[in-house]
């Protein structure tokens, strides 16, 4: 089995999710007392919010590049971000490595692909839903996106950074929430990515007008995929 680096966060509620689903995974498929075998650094949140912020990348970039530094010396095979947002700048902390990182949006686009999507909505922050990186790499699938109007994106926002990143989840969040996806539906998107780690906490019990495709279960689902890969049970 290869070990896993995972560079957490940003958000502790999302490296958490990481550590419980990547671990029940592993198990389900091997049995036993089988852990994902990982390694993961916890950064500080309020340091990249604060640059992601003030817009700074290059300094998000060299921040996050040093700590996946940490995990390819602590032996990982490969690396994982459990975050959407500094995906942004995620092949420059790749370039600085010599193991391969999973990207996240490949994950997602992976599984669009396999429910044969062509027009989707985009929830996250508002760097990911007005950035470029999810955008990208979802036309070149020949993937439609849709994004919600400026007000949502402002709502969003708020949402994931006052409320859900401090383990804040509400039910009128939730309803607001199943609003904009019934928005997308009304605009012809056939499942909205749940492009921020928190997402799926918030709609675990939601009722959606349309299928939920949710970051994190694509990306650790492709994790353990890949952990896997060359895995002969000792006995
Ligand atoms: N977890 C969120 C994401 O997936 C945003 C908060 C953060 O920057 O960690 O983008």
């Amino acid at each position: 089995m290869k070990k896993i680096g995972i560079l957490g966060g940003m958000s502790w509620e999302s490296s958490s999710k990481y550590y419980r689903q990547l671990n029940e995974g592993v198990r389900d498929r091997l049995g036993g007392l089988h852990n994902a075998r990982s390694v993961m650094v916890t950064v500080d949140f309020e340091k990249v919010e604060r640059l992601q912020h003030e817009e700074r990348w290059d300094e998000v970039w060299h921040y996050l590049a040093q700590e996946a530094k940490t995990l390819e010396l602590a032996g990982a095979d490969f690396l994982i971000i459990a975050c959407n947002t500094v995906h942004r700048v995620a092949s420059q902390i790749e370039a600085g490595l010599s193991i391969p990182l999973l990207h996240i949006v490949d994950t997602v686009v992976n599984r669009l692909h396999e429910m044969g999507v062509e027009r989707v909505g985009l929830l996250g922050t508002r760097l990911t839903m007005e950035g470029t990186y999810y955008h990208e790499k979802l036309e070149a699938a020949g993937i439609e996106v849709f994004v919600p109007e400026l007000k949502s994106r402002r709502y969003l926002q708020q949402l994931i950074f006052k409320r859900m990143c401090v383990g804040t989840f509400l039910q009128r969040d939730v309803e607001k929430v199943v609003d904009v996806i019934h928005a997308f539906e009304a605009r012809g998107a056939e499942a909205v990515i749940l492009g921020c780690t928190e997402f799926g906490i918030l709609l675990q019990h939601a009722k959606t007008p349309i299928p939920c495709v949710d970051s994190v279960d694509c990306h650790i689902e492709q994790t353990i995929q890949l952990a896997l890969a060359d895995h002969i049970e000792d006995i």
